[in-house]
């Protein structure tokens, strides 16, 4: 049986990796959307605190003496997912993104909704409020596709319908 700083542990490398694979999803879909400005704009935005949640979880692994090093090693083919998930060519892609992106912030939510309580069992106050100072941060992100979704269907199947190649991202 693994001890509650060892699930703690695991977890945190876990969650390390899977901002990894957000970073890449984001970044590739925020490299081709064109016609969406705002959606860009927000995708750019989450970006940025993307990476900042990644630094606070390396500070986290760091003080429990796991090294960011440990978990570069296995992400490489996590990261080429994210890369194909974001970066696909569809024509419907700004609506999957939407859709996908929402899909993977409340996996994020659970993640960090986990965390919260596996830091609390295992008396790591500092990562318990680490994990809370990033979860509004995904549920914000998951609210504003949501929110964003309809008008964008919207949008997106009227320029379809027009055939404009604008459509698409
Ligand atoms: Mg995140
Ligand atoms: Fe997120």
């Amino acid at each position: 049986m693994a001890s509650r700083s060892e699930h703690l542990v695991d977890w945190l490398r876990d969650a390390y990796a899977m901002e990894q694979q957000v970073e890449a999803m984001l970044r590739a879909q925020a490299s081709r959307l064109e016609n969406y400005p705002d959606v860009r704009t927000r995708i750019e935005q989450h970006l940025e605190e993307t990476l900042g949640q990644q630094a606070l979880l390396e500070s986290c692994l760091t003080r429990l003496g796991t090294g960011p090093s440990l978990v570069k090693g296995m992400t490489g083919e996590i990261v080429a997912f994210g890369q194909a998930v974001g970066g696909m060519a569809m024509s419907d892609e700004v609506v999957k993104a939407a859709m996908s992106g929402y899909v993977f912030e409340h996996t994020e939510i659970a993640a960090y909704t986990a965390l919260i309580v596996a830091a609390h069992a295992a008396g790591d106050l500092e990562t318990r409020r680490i994990c809370k100072q990033i979860l509004p941060q995904e549920g914000e992100m998951a609210r504003w596709l949501l929110t964003r979704l309809p008008d964008l269907v919207a949008a997106y199947l009227a320029r379809s319908a027009d055939g404009r190649d604008d459509a698409q991202r």
